[in-house]
């Protein structure tokens, strides 16, 4: 049995221990010592890494009793021990911040947490019970407020015939002895993972997405040292917005209103320009087939211009694209079952699409000569 220093002190970063045993697994050296500061993966926290005996530690598992270091290299008698701290640190603010968080929520409406897990790109808290945005953002202040009051941490080993006295909250059903983090206040929960000592450490705790999962919700938070790495980033990219639209930082969402609203006039004006020269262009259609090429690339487009074209052309088609991406395209014909002319196209042309006798779209893997010469070739039968 690994004699767990994490326990006793969770800010151990270095330690010397003996290798008690060093066996070849799958993902490396299986190292067990004979005590360790190394968390191993589990309640949603990763487990730690670092070096024992200058060779990396990859990941910590636990097996039984025993905490396994999985290592780059073998090891073996007495080795200096250190972990990645930084990284560490980083879980403890993030586990010790959901514990608050969902301490608060969880006294508002039952909700559990039951899927909960450390990422890359924050904490992922999944509620067992929908809750208002008006919950999610009390819960939030209140969790806050707690930071600000600094408060202990501390871990409690009540006895069995005690453990009915206390109100808590258990991830799930645990044998032997029970550890209850108790955050005054805040929350009291059955957990084994690593924690700060006091609730300052954590400095913030922010929600950045809530959306519908299963019967509940899955919540996003941004807490620590994560959540300060977010807040830089997204201020550096509402500075760049702000810079490149000429606004306030606190004005950019008014500023983008702005700018879409112009963007969809232009669009509007656009399309109509688009329209009268199609209109003019459709003139000149002789009545029987009529194509042209467009290098917008846009679906919609096509779409809208073929119909003027099918209003003078017998058959008409507008491709839109270039040689390097393809072409979408669209066939339409107020009489003629344009079906069949699709078809040619598409088996002569790498193309796939469908539609309807009056219209079919659709995309052609090839180059425009290609298209050209397929074109001409087709024969619009009698029917
Ligand atoms: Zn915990």
């Amino acid at each position: 049995m690994t004699q767990k220093l994490y326990n006793e002190n969770q800010y151990i970063k270095e330690f010397t221990a003996c290798v008690v045993s060093c066996t070849e697994g799958e993902r490396g050296f299986e190292v067990i010592l004979d005590k360790t500061a190394f968390f191993p993966e589990g309640g949603g926290q990763p487990g730690d890494t670092g070096f024992i005996g200058g060779v990396e530690v990859i990941d910590t598992v636990e097996r039984g009793d025993d905490v396994v270091h999985i290592c780059a290299e073998k090891v073996s008698g007495e080795v200096e021990c250190s972990l990645d701290f930084e990284r560490r640190f980083s879980f403890m603010q993030q586990h010790t911040g959901e514990h608050i968080f969902m301490g608060f929520i969880h006294k508002m409406c039952g909700a559990e947490n039951v899927g909960f897990h450390i990422g890359e790109s924050g904490v992922t808290v999944d509620l067992s019970v929908p809750v208002t945005g008006e919950m999610l953002a009390d819960a939030e202040r209140l969790a806050n407020e707690a930071i600000y009051k600094n408060l202990p941490v501390k871990a409690v080993y009540p006895a069995d015939d005690e453990l009915e006295n206390y109100e808590y909250r258990s991830k799930k059903e645990i044998n032997g002895q029970v550890r209850l983090i108790d955050i005054e206040g805040s929350d009291l929960c059955a957990c084994c993972g690593t924690h700060v000592a006091f609730t300052g450490e954590i400095g913030i705790i922010k929600i950045v997405s809530a959306m519908k999962y299963k019967k509940g919700v899955r919540l996003t938070l941004q807490i620590g040292r994560k959540a300060f790495e977010d807040y830089a980033d997204k201020h550096e990219n509402v500075h760049r917005i702000s810079v490149a639209l000429k606004a306030k930082p606190e004005e950019v969402s008014e500023a983008v209103d702005r700018v879409m609203a112009q963007q969809k006039e232009m669009r509007f004006r656009y399309t109509q320009l688009k329209r009268n020269y199609y209109e003019i262009y459709a003139e000149d259609c002789d009545g029987e087939k009529c194509c042209l090429f467009d290098d917008s690339g846009d679906a919609a487009d096509a779409r809208m211009l073929c119909d003027i074209l099918a209003q003078k052309a017998f058959v008409a088609a507008v491709f839109s694209g270039n040689d390097e991406d393809g072409y979408k395209y669209a066939v339409a014909s107020r009489t003629y079952d344009v079906r069949k002319v699709a078809a040619e196209l598409n088996s002569c042309c790498a193309g796939r699409g469908g539609g309807t006798a009056e219209m079919v779209q659709g995309s052609l893997a090839t180059y425009r000569d290609m298209i050209e010469c397929c074109w001409r070739e087709i024969e619009l039968n009698d029917e």
